[in-house]
């Protein structure tokens, strides 16, 4: 079994406010657990480092404190939940984190600039916990236990790094931060051939994109156009724009669902969605209801 949950689904700042109240305002943070894994497969991996990584650390009862974290890149909607992460001030946390060096630095190296004076209080050492950060080339494979994690770059400047995971039959593939119309469109076909989800960048209207091309990101349009011509069964729009209201994210998911026509089942990302994937069934619920379930 495999449990995805979306503790952020918003791209460059976080927004608060009753316009954002059924989408969520939390910037980017997705969450994987393999609970039944083997002993040598990470139990649980955490892909980006934004703000929703604070509610995911809000939310650990019950998790053991260790994780693997694959970073897309560093920019600030994907890195500002890490200094308030309350699991990492705990001293029998055990954390692995992979990332790609980009510009001359590496993910320690970013994180290490975050947290230092003037911008922050306290210095990345104030944490217990044992932290392994691991550089990564831009594109690469690797089996831990019964998980096979690929990926490769993309399009986003100065770079992002698309994950696939695949356990035991079952395959998502997480873009990142992806500008499609301007390179790697083939590279992230390739990686999300025929995946069970496909969580894809899609922060602009197509009518916008004109005014906003090289800023790095993708319409629903072009997410759409990915996820058929990979042969993907489920596709969630993510990496929602900071000005779109829960209205106009209503009016993105039926512009990516006309297209889809029927082809490609396609869902907005929400905050706290949780969606769990067996070898037999897939079922999605909101995390607010599946807990609501079990009082
Ligand atoms: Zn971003
Ligand atoms: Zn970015």
């Amino acid at each position: 079994m495999i449990t995805l949950t979306l503790w952020g689904t918003r791209g460059s700042i976080p927004v608060s406010g009753p316009e954002f109240q059924r989408y969520g305002g939390a910037t980017t943070c997705v969450e994987l657990s393999f609970e039944d894994a083997e002993e040598d497969t990470p139990k649980r991996v955490i892909v980006d480092c934004g703000t929703g990584l604070t509610e995911l650390g809000k939310n650990w009862s019950g998790r053991s404190y260790e994780a693997l974290f694959l970073q897309t890149h560093m920019h600030w909607d994907h890195i500002q939940g890490f200094p308030f992460f309350g699991p990492f001030f705990h001293p029998a946390g055990r954390y692995s984190f992979w990332a790609t060096p980009r510009s001359g630095a590496t993910m320690r190296d970013v994180i290490s600039r975050q947290m230092t004076q003037p911008t922050f209080p306290v210095g990345l050492d104030i944490m217990p916990s044992q932290l392994m950060f691991k550089d990564i080339p831009q594109q690469g494979e690797a089996q831990l236990g019964e998980l096979t994690i690929r990926w490769c770059e993309l399009c986003h400047s100065p770079g992002n790094t698309a994950y696939r995971l695949d356990y035991r039959g079952r395959s998502i593939v997480l873009s990142g931060d992806v500008e499609v119309q301007r390179g790697s469109r083939k590279e992230l076909v390739q990686l999300a051939q025929g995946a069970d989800l496909l969580v894809m960048d899609s922060q602009y209207f197509p009518e916008d994109y004109k005014n906003r091309v090289g800023f790095g990101h993708s319409t629903p349009l072009d997410a759409v156009a990915v996820a058929k011509e990979a042969g993907v069964l489920h596709l969630m729009l993510t990496h929602h724009d900071p000005t779109h209201t829960d209205e106009k994210l209503d009016q993105k998911l039926v512009i990516a669902q006309k297209a889809a026509n029927g082809e490609v089942a396609v869902e907005n990302a929400r905050d706290q969605l949780q969606m769990s994937f067996s070898t037999k069934s897939f079922s999605s619920a909101s995390l607010s209801s599946r807990l609501s379930l079990q009082i």
